[in-house]
């Protein structure tokens, strides 16, 4: 079939067969998060684009090449969100959220979207879950951070092959000091560059360290270091979370040229690469980001911390690692009739199948018996109900097993029960809600 439509360049659609993956992913996350008393947060998928433009820092690649603006028709200009942590904090201090008990912690799992080069792990629409813990600055809560995604690539079986990078940037009091040191260093030096470096030196230094091109690497790997600059109270800050990170076993390197691309970053940043790879397929990172607040205008210093990772990238590594992953969207039963008072009683029995837990499909379009029964094969129900004239005149059922290849005719009314025996209680779809004092 030709098709005239199709997603637009380096954006995919979800089908049916691949929810499983996205499905484990969430309930492992939504899980996880909530064990932490965590709560989720969605903000809107566009924003002002100033909440992006100023907080990542106008220089960065996200702003000045991946960004998807527009105008509205009053010629507002907004921005579909390229990450969540700015919209997440300016939805902390819209709704003065300041004044809850702090720190607020939040989880989301949410589509963002990046003008990039599609390839391989990299698209422009694509989604992220991820955690922002608000209002207090202590390296606890950031060892914290970094071993729920540590847990969470555990629970999802694809931890193997992954290490942990951890640096420190410094703070405002350190970090303009050593920026200066860069600077001059690389003063000079534009022959060595790539031109994305070269421009680097003006508008975002720290970004020199972390450019993947050889020249500018080995450059990098010879330029003054983040650590000979720290002021004390970063240099005990990273010393604590280290300890902190040994207490909850985590393994981790220390990688000075990890900076992250991002303006609003202080003292702790960290990401967790693929070994192969490297910098190339993280799966995810985060870090402090404690000037953010006032940067989105706020007149109070408000402390925060986080980390978002990637869900294609993620499922990407559950298919490669052969994780097993449950499929809950097969059917338990097939229902098949044929004439019209069948096909009327079996429109309500498929209810009564549902109600009970059972997942239930039916062909209810004109097909024959024949064709009704393939579609129960293709579907690859494990038993299929078949109810024609006969049987609704004596009130009974065929109940077919699909698997054994045996059937037998029942009462009617014994469907459900002989069903759920067959089924078993534990294998029902069932939702539960529980009202208190119902
Ligand atoms: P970042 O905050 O940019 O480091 O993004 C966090 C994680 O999101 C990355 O480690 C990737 O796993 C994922 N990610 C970022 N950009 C993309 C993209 N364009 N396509 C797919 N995944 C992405």
């Amino acid at each position: 079939m030709s098709v005239k439509f199709t997603t637009p360049k380096g954006t995919h659609d979800i089908l049916p067969e691949q929810h499983k993956y996205v499905t484990l992913i969430k309930k492992i996350v939504r899980h996880r998060c909530r064990q932490h008393g965590m709560r989720r947060i969605s903000t809107p998928i566009f924003e002002d684009v100033d909440v992006f433009a100023r907080t990542v820092g106008a220089d960065s690649d996200i702003i000045s090449k991946e960004m998807y603006v527009f105008d509205d028709k009053k010629g507002r200009t907004f921005a579909l969100r390229p990450e969540n942590t700015a919209g997440v904090m300016r939805s902390y201090l819209e709704h003065g959220m300041g004044s809850l008990p702090q720190p607020v912690s939040f989880y989301y799992f949410e589509p963002f979207f990046r003008y990039d080069k599609p390839q391989k792990g990299r698209y422009r629409q694509f989604h992220q879950y991820g955690v922002e813990i608000i209002g207090e600055s202590d390296p606890a809560l950031d060892a914290q951070c970094i071993k729920l995604m540590d847990v969470i690539n555990h629970d999802l079986r694809i931890h193997e092959g992954l290490s942990l990078q951890i640096n420190t940037i410094g703070c405002p009091k350190c970090r303009p000091e050593y920026i200066e040191q860069l600077k001059n260093y690389y003063f000079g030096k534009d022959r060595s560059m790539c031109s994305d470096c070269i421009a680097r030196q003006h508008t975002n230094p720290l970004r020199l360290l972390d450019c993947k091109q050889e020249d500018c690497h080995i450059l990098a790997s010879l330029a003054p270091r983040m650590s000979t600059y720290l002021c004390e109270e970063c240099k005990t800050y990273h010393a604590t979370l280290k300890e902190y990170l040994d207490e909850l076993g985590l393994q981790y390197t220390e990688n000075e040229f990890l900076v992250r691309g991002l303006d609003y970053y202080t003292k702790t940043v960290f990401e967790y690469w693929d070994e192969k790879t490297g910098a190339q397929n993280a799966i995810g990172g985060g870090g402090r980001y404690d000037g953010l607040a006032e940067i989105l205008g706020s007149s109070v210093h408000v402390p925060a911390v986080g980390f978002a990772a990637g869900v294609e990238r993620m499922i990407e590594r559950i298919k490669e690692q052969n994780v097993y992953v449950p499929d809950k969207d097969k059917v338990h039963v097939f229902v098949a009739q044929l004439g019209p008072e069948a096909k009327k009683k079996s429109l309500s029995l498929l209810y009564q199948l549902r109600d009970r837990g059972i997942k239930a499909t039916g062909a209810l379009g004109k097909a024959s018996m024949k064709s009704q029964l393939r579609l129960a094969d293709k579907f690859e129900a494990d038993y299929c109900l078949i109810l024609g004239q006969m049987e609704v005149l004596e009130n009974t059922i065929i109940l077919r097993d699909m698997k054994a290849g045996k059937q037998e005719i029942i009462p009617f009314a014994k469907t459900i029960d002989k069903l759920v025996k067959l089924i078993g209680e534990e294998e029902l779809d069932y939702y539960h809600f529980f009202e208190p004092n119902a």
